[in-house]
């Protein structure tokens, strides 16, 4: 199983981070040993001063494709989930500017929170999911779907040219505006529309 996630994929974060808009989806992978699942702990990792949450709508891939045409794209996605795609911004920051890869920063263990799945057939469409994350009870991050500059059947069409997906890879579909620095003893809460799909602490 892998994990592909998508960066810059709503243009008030990229701008957040003074990235410029891309022209097309931007990916890269988590390992199957970053997955955190059951709203377990996520412990702070001693190698970054600057830990960041990024609050992401997930899509579970239900069968195998390659070259999957942007026509039949939904179809590949059985579930809908919630993610945090844990970052260390200082170590990002030192890659990006070495334009080195991000691994160091982005694929270290636990570093994908991963909640329940929701079927995706119990979504009128997939580019119209609300969500939203708080942090200790405050929401930081707000958004829909909607919003995504490329959209999922773009994003498995795209990605599906480069590497065969496969039932059960997950899609990170980027996050939105409003990302920011952890500390320990943190709470983060995530929902679609109101039903709860993460509650966890930062231990
Ligand atoms: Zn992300």
């Amino acid at each position: 199983m892998k994990i592909i996630c998508i960066g810059r994929n709503y243009s008030e974060h990229a701008r957040e981070l003074k990235n410029p808009l891309p022209e097309k989806p931007i990916f890269f992978l988590k390992p199957d040993s970053s997955v955190l699942i059951n709203n377990k702990p996520f412990f702070y990792p001693p190698f970054t001063q600057d830990l960041h949450y990024e609050a992401e709508i997930l899509a579970r891939i239900c069968k195998v494709g390659k070259s999957i045409p942007e026509a039949y794209a939904l179809s590949y996605i059985g579930e809908i989930g919630m993610g945090i795609d844990f970052t260390a911004r200082d170590l990002q920051e030192e890659c990006k500017k070495k334009g080195l890869p991000w691994e160091m920063a982005k694929s270290f263990d636990n570093a994908a929170a991963v909640s329940r799945f929701i079927p995706a057939e119990q979504f009128m469409d997939v580019q119209d999911i609300s969500f939203r994350l708080e942090l200790n009870g405050a929401t930081v991050q707000k958004a829909n779907t909607s919003e995504m500059i490329f959209p999922f059947a773009r994003i498995i069409s795209y990605v599906s040219q480069f590497m065969t997906l496969k039932t059960g890879d997950i899609i990170f579909s980027g996050t939105p505006a409003g990302v920011g620095p952890l500390k320990i003893g943190d709470r983060l809460e995530g929902y679609i529309s109101d039903q709860k799909m993460l509650d966890f602490y930062i231990r």
